[in-house]
């Protein structure tokens, strides 16, 4: 037995162990001191009403003999889901056929499982800073990786050059640590090199739901022709709170055919052998969200994190510190004071003001210098928070 080498080659993810480890020693060390945590990426509102009205009802459907459903007829998704998901799509100008929405328990388990199709001798192109997942997940399989600089000069969203090159590009926009979101105009930029280039864009649209600002994208399918060359991955975790419920959907258009293949064939044939669907309960949670009772309840939810956005951002202002992200996205990204560098700023915060971020660095090399605070807290935590940060940062 021979295990997979390329485990060893991972970097070890210090970063929220080592956040967890820092507050703790913090709290021991000053126990009478109140710890606000603005780092992870959960969220804190609970589901909405008309979510777990549906749920209730679909476990009591579970427990009855007539309406009990087993094993899923579809691993793709029930029928009533992915309509509400292809309606969700239309009213933002994207038609969708059913046959190309897949509903699973989340967006990370896709954006692991995708890899499956592809060879491992494919270059990944990866954003620097970016949810750590997709490095992680092609160091796994062994696949080389060049790294992407987003960086203040490029306003953190990398677009292609003359000499990009690469098979499979990772977006993820509204962008995780950023904030930062491409338009429709950049999406298509990218669009059009991948076709130039026979490469596949991988979209992770997780914060879709935050984009209000026209122009920017809230799908790559935006784009005329992105179909043809782009793969994309959503959630329920951060648009309905859906973290420890878990759900999510990919949208494997047909367009895509590589050496006679479809992708969308090639996904169904690996889902139907190594997934079972998500449950029913779960489901018909998630349909609850596109109903126009939950779309408003959720829309309620999405306008709290954006208070708490605003408020972080006007305190930051105040103090004259750079950031971007809070305006079409939950995360504000702010370039440390002081020239501090990422984990310095960390425990510069922690003793100053009791509040505890996450250091850029933590996200890839290019976050160096630059630290992530988080909308998703409770609103007068927050405040709270925001006026602890303006009054440690306006000492310095
Ligand atoms: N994609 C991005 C960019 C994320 O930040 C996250 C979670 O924080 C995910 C995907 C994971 O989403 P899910 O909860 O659906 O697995």
């Amino acid at each position: 037995m021979k295990l997979n080498k390329h485990y060893t080659e991972l970097n070890e993810s210090y970063l929220f162990s080592t956040i967890a480890r820092k507050v703790r020693e913090f709290q021991a060390a000053n126990p009478e001191r109140d710890v606000i945590r603005l780092g992870i990426g959960d969220v804190t509102l609970p589901l909405a009403a008309s979510v777990t009205e549906a749920m209730h009802k679909a476990v009591d459907e579970q427990g009855r003999k007539e309406s009990f459903h087993g094993y899923i007829p579809s691993e793709q998704g029930y029928e009533f889901l992915r309509e509400a998901i292809q309606r969700y799509y239309a009213k933002n100008g994207v038609m969708l056929d059913i046959s190309e929405i897949f509903v699973s328990d989340g967006a990370k388990s896709d954006l692991g499982n995708l890899l499956d199709l592809f060879d491992v001798d494919n270059t990944v192109l990866v954003p620097d800073p970016v949810y750590p997942v997709y490095v992680d997940d092609n160091v796994m399989a062994g696949r080389t990786i060049h790294y992407m600089a987003a960086t203040a000069e490029n306003h953190f969203l990398p677009m292609p050059g003359e000499d990009t090159e690469g098979d499979i590009v990772y977006l993820c926009s509204p962008n995780n640590p950023t904030g930062s979101t491409y338009s429709v105009e950049q999406l298509k930029v990218w669009v059009d090199w991948a076709k130039a280039h026979d490469a596949l864009i991988l979209f992770d649209a997780a914060y879709e739901c935050f984009v209000t600002e026209p122009g920017l994208a809230r799908s790559i399918y935006e784009v005329e022709g992105a179909k043809d060359v782009a793969v994309e991955v959503c959630s329920f975790s951060k648009i309905a709170g859906f973290t420890g419920t878990r759900c999510g959907y990919t949208v494997v258009p047909q367009a895509i055919v590589k050496e006679n293949q479809s992708l969308n064939k090639m996904w169904l044939r690996r889902q139907t052998t190594k997934f079972n669907g998500v449950a029913y309960v779960v489901q018909r949670g998630a349909e609850a969200v596109f109903t126009e009772q939950g779309m408003k309840e959720i829309q309620d939810n999405l306008n709290y994190y954006r208070t708490n956005a605003a408020v972080i951002g006007k305190a930051l202002e105040d103090c004259g510190v750079w950031y971007c992200g809070g305006k079409n996205s939950p995360y504000i990204w702010l370039k440390c004071p002081g020239g501090m560098d990422s984990w310095q700023f960390f425990d510069w915060l922690l003793a100053n003001a009791g509040v505890v971020g996450t250091p850029g660095a933590g996200f890839g090399a290019c976050g160096e210098g630059y630290f992530r605070l988080t909308a998703f807290g409770d609103a007068e935590r927050t405040r709270e928070a925001a006026a602890r940060i303006k009054a440690a940062i306006q000492t310095l």
